[in-house]
């Protein structure tokens, strides 16, 4: 399984040690996708994770750069690849990585599968939908990417 380490080591222009340690371990897989893309667009940029750990059930993810410089076509890619990101979160269990489903206990919810589901197992989730600038987006888990959607 990966780890925060790994990820340290294999994106040193992106990622400072400390940066992971509030992400679950059954999403650093999820991390290292992102970063396979995101990786080389933000070389040089000045690329800083300011917030990465779990809110309710998905990857609460946001980052800086003092560059301003950055396109507008790689700021596309980026709005895209975060809202990847984070609604992929919403698919993949906390603790392993395999397919996940939101579960409630109390008021919180968390995304596992169903060996490390806590609580109850929400049955009806909407799926969620993410405006980027060329329209809205949902996540297609079949497919492994966005897909527009028409809940606008
Ligand atoms: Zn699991």
């Amino acid at each position: 399984m990966m780890t925060a380490e790994h990820l340290y080591s294999k994106y040193p222009e992106v990622l400072y040690a400390g940066d992971l340690r509030d992400v679950p371990l059954g999403w650093l897989d999820i991390v290292d996708r992102y970063f396979q893309v995101v990786a080389t667009i933000m070389e040089g940029t000045g690329y800083e994770v300011v917030t990465a750990k779990e809110y309710q059930g998905g990857l609460d993810w946001m980052w800086t750069s003092p560059v301003s410089a950055i396109t507008s076509e790689c700021h596309q890619v980026m709005d895209r690849e975060d809202v990847l990101l984070e609604l992929r979160s919403f698919h993949t269990c906390r603790v392993c990585g395999l397919p996940g489903f939101g579960w409630a206990s109390g008021r919180t919810i968390t995304t596992a599968c169903e060996e490390h589901g806590v609580g109850k197992l929400i049955i009806a989730r909407q799926p969620l939908v993410r405006r980027l600038s060329d329209g809205a987006v949902r996540y297609d888990e079949a497919a492994d990417q966005l897909v527009n959607s028409e809940d606008v």
